[in-house]
């Protein structure tokens, strides 16, 4: 049945009229190896220095591709205070780790050595007491304990995710500061460790924290050093909690420890970033929107060595601004899209998706009227399994919300640019699950159809040999010409693109 609707699909798909199909030729032939070279050699220069988020090097790149959509006349969108601009500031914090320590008469613990600290919280004063224990710490465990304002020690053989809801439901009874000892081995507490040590790197980018969230920090600690700050017994800790894990625990044994003082800061800087919007307007379908993305951020400097990031998203960022261009001199010359065109160089990707996640939260244009976003991240490079016909370009998502977009996308391709379109990342089982990891994913989250464009990973994928002499530009220009292409017909149809895949379909889909 399915298949049958997909083919009958395809008959439905109307025949380019021809006069179109030259415009539309005229103007993909504007994107040039030429010009995007151009772009490119400044983009991905040691100047730039890798286009780390917040840094210098990302301003840098801000102000060129803003300065760039000025000239070919994209209209700003953005409101400020100042009248409308290219950039779409916001905030984030760096967030480093600072002084935290627990102490008892006779010992300090130290962080990430003995235990570990995590937490959105940036100070924290002293603080003098001692923990009561509330065994596995569920609900009916504070039953007949009074925690307000005092701090608990609880125990968990979960995970990341286990131990914060633990952590809220704590502070649900009003705990204050919460302690969770890790059982298992010292094996899994070392590795443990290193995990929240890692989430907690220094200099970790994130958004500021809402003051209305309930602080999900807590202290993870060992077996044995749970042992001693409970003045307890290996034996008598493992019985309290065996008796808890039957349901037995509160208030059979009362475990209380020592007073402890314990400390923990963390020494936070607000960044400031900015995506890069440029927008056309569309003729009589103005008021549905395209949105066209890349990520401009990249990996910044490591000791001496830059992150050129040619590639990486080098390629994508100049392909957005020649696209646009093309959209441009279209419109100049009277055939200006249909539909409107957000034309979007984002940041903080590398960071974790996070200038298209704050756009989708802050969308400049309202997302129900957003029918498409096509997204490009690494599209100047031929990957190991296509070096014998490098004609190619992964596509990744087209089908997932949407088969019309897919059969749209299909059937440009082989009208205009005949490149290879490889679905193989395009399949859920992928274990790389690339789909969920570059910006499209925030729009595919609001239910806005994607198409990802994407070369596939080689061995200078973030690494600082990313650089522009092993850009392939001939093939850069054809995939750039394919999103155009995409993007135009999109943009002319009549019918605006159809989400016609539900969740369920999604999956039935992928299992086959
Ligand atoms: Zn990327």
């Amino acid at each position: 049945m399915k298949k049958v609707i997909q083919l009958s699909l395809l008959f439905f798909i109307p025949i380019f009229v021809s006069a179109q199909q030259d415009l539309s030729i005229e103007y993909a032939n504007t994107i040039t190896t030429n010009d995007l070279h151009e772009h490119l050699n400044i983009l991905s220069s040691d100047t730039l220095e890798g286009r780390e988020t917040g840094e210098r090097g990302q301003k840098m790149a801000a102000a060129y591709i803003a300065d760039f959509f000025k000239t070919i006349e994209l209209e700003p969108i953005v409101v400020t205070p100042a009248g409308h601009s290219y950039l779409q500031s916001f905030k984030l914090v760096k967030r480093y780790p600072g002084e935290t320590w627990i102490k008892t008469a006779n010992r300090t613990y130290e962080n990430f050595e003995d235990f570990a600290f995590t937490g959105k919280t940036s100070f924290r004063q002293l603080k003098k007491s001692k923990l009561i224990f509330v065994g596995e710490g569920r609900d009916e465990d504070y039953a007949a304990l009074n925690v307000n304002k005092k701090n608990v020690i609880i125990y968990s053989d979960g995970r990341g995710s286990e131990r914060k809801e633990k952590v809220l439901l704590a502070r649900e009874h009003g705990a204050s500061e919460v302690f969770i000892i890790q059982t298992g081995d010292e094996d899994e507490f070392q590795r443990m460790m290193k995990s929240v040590k890692w989430n907690m790197k220094p200099g970790r980018l994130e958004f500021p924290a809402n003051p209305k969230e309930v602080d999900e920090g807590y202290f993870m600690i060992s077996m044995p050093m749970a042992k001693e700050i409970l003045n307890t017994s290996q034996s008598n800790l493992l019985s309290a909690i065996n008796k808890s894990k039957q349901g037995k625990y509160t208030p059979l044994i009362k475990l209380i420890s020592q007073e402890i003082t314990f400390y923990a800061s963390q020494d936070v800087e607000d960044v400031s970033t900015e995506n890069v919007l440029g927008f056309i307007e569309g003729t009589d379908k103005k008021d549905e929107y395209i949105v066209l993305t890349a990520h401009y951020d990249h990996l910044g400097i490591d000791g001496e060595e830059v992150n050129n990031g040619a590639d990486d998203d080098g390629s994508g960022t100049v392909a957005i601004m020649e696209i646009a261009q093309a959209f441009t001199l279209a419109k100049k010359a009277g055939h200006g899209p249909r539909r409107s065109i957000l034309f979007m160089t984002v940041t903080g990707e590398e960071k974790g998706l996070l200038g298209s996640s704050y756009y989708v939260t802050h969308p400049a244009l309202p997302l129900e009227s957003t029918i498409t976003n096509l997204n490009i991240d690494m599209i100047g490079r031929i990957d190991q399994s296509h070096e014998e016909n490098s004609d190619y370009i992964y596509l990744i998502g087209s089908d997932k919300l949407s088969r019309e977009l897919h059969d749209v996308s299909e059937k440009v391709n082989t009208t205009y640019t005949k490149l290879e379109l490889d679905y193989t990342y395009n399949d859920e089982s992928d274990p790389n699950r690339f789909y969920y990891r570059s910006d499209h994913y925030n729009f595919a989250k609001n239910n806005i159809p994607i198409i990802f464009y994407f070369n596939g990973t080689h061995p200078d994928y973030h690494k600082p040999t990313d650089t522009i002499d092993k850009i392939e530009f001939e093939l850069l220009e054809k995939r750039a010409r394919l999103v155009f292409h995409t993007a135009w017909e999109i943009a002319s149809r009549e019918d605006r693109i159809a989400v016609d895949v539900t969740p369920e379909e999604m999956e039935l889909g992928n299992s086959n």
